[in-house]
């Protein structure tokens, strides 16, 4: 069986393909910066930190007066690593007795699965675990987290045709009194056209809180690493409208091109907890911005 490590470069093949050959024999000269410039935009990485790369990378090359290709890629892969260091971090356990995260993201991208994927994870750092099905507005996803509530043993508070706030007021109370150290509640990712998706997220995040005044503690992300520029947009729309302290991007094991990590590192900053990196349930790896680089340059 292939290692996650192996499945993440296979998935980012493309763009790793377009930045090594690049500097394979090259002159330093406009030319290699125009290439340069448009791999990263193939990538995903979009105008803002492609500026931000390319003119850091100029000036690196300058005041370190490199002359070589390779000097130049080992710089870019500096750059690479400084821009993404800050979305390295952690997703701190043992803080509250029970720490409430509310799971957001629009449906496909892999919530569900993240879910399922996060509930083992957590129960092998010693967490107890709870599952909420906050998407009421779709049978299916009842049904796929009670799944992967049964694979974990772990229990699923769930409603025929509840209401998502009641069902997430119900998951804080069960969790607290029962002693469970971590409630994860699903929601929507798509309504009903009547009804106002973000309207009804901030509403679940209100009614969570009166449940427990400092909950929700996490509103996670879930963004599929192949929608590109699509995936920042929803960054910037969930955390306008819920203040996110955390992301999941998945995926990555795919056809993705990995560049978006860049844009939303210098765009919106949101702490990457995980990536996703296959269907599998030990497919979520913690965001490491050295490995995710060479990854993408190797
Ligand atoms: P949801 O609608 O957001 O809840 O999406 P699901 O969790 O149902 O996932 C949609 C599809 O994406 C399923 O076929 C998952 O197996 C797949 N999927 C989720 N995460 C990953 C991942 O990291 N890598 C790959 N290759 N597939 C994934």
């Amino acid at each position: 069986k292939r290692s996650w490590l192996s499945r993440l470069k296979s998935g980012l093949t493309k763009t790793s393909t377009n930045l090594t050959t690049l500097f394979i024999g090259a002159r330093i000269d406009d030319e290699l910066y125009e290439e340069l410039e448009s791999a990263l935009l193939v990538s995903d990485a979009g105008v803002e930190a492609t500026q931000w790369l390319l003119n850091a990378l100029k000036k690196k090359v300058k005041d370190e007066r490199l002359t070589e290709a390779s000097q130049v890629r080992t710089a870019l892969r500096a750059l690479l690593i400084e821009l993404l260091q800050p979305l390295q971090q952690p997703l701190v356990l043992g803080r509250e007795k029970t720490m409430v995260m509310m799971i957001a993201g629009v449906n496909g991208v892999g919530k569900t699965t993240t879910i399922g994927k996060l509930a083992k994870h957590l129960q092998a750092h010693q967490q107890t675990v709870l599952l909420a099905a906050g998407d009421t507005f779709r049978a299916a996803a009842r049904e796929q987290l009670t799944i992967w509530g049964e694979r974990n043993n772990v229990s699923v508070i769930s409603q025929e045709s509840g209401d998502p706030a009641a069902v997430a007021f119900d998951a804080v109370h069960s969790a607290q009194a029962r002693g469970i150290n971590i409630v994860m509640i699903d929601t929507a990712g798509r309504l009903p056209t009547q009804l106002h998706l973000m309207d009804e997220l901030k509403k679940v995040k209100r009614v969570i809180a009166k449940g427990m005044a400092t909950a929700p503690h996490e509103v996670l992300l879930v963004i599929d690493g192949n929608t590109g520029q699509n995936a920042l947009a929803q960054v910037k729309a969930f955390d306008d409208a819920l203040g996110l302290t955390g992301l999941v991007v998945t995926k990555l094991d795919g056809t993705a091109k990995g560049g978006i990590l860049a844009a939303i590192a210098k765009t919106r900053p949101v702490p990457l907890y995980f990536i996703g990196v296959g269907e599998q349930i030990e497919d979520l790896q913690p965001f490491n911005a050295t490995e995710f680089v060479d990854a993408l340059l190797s």
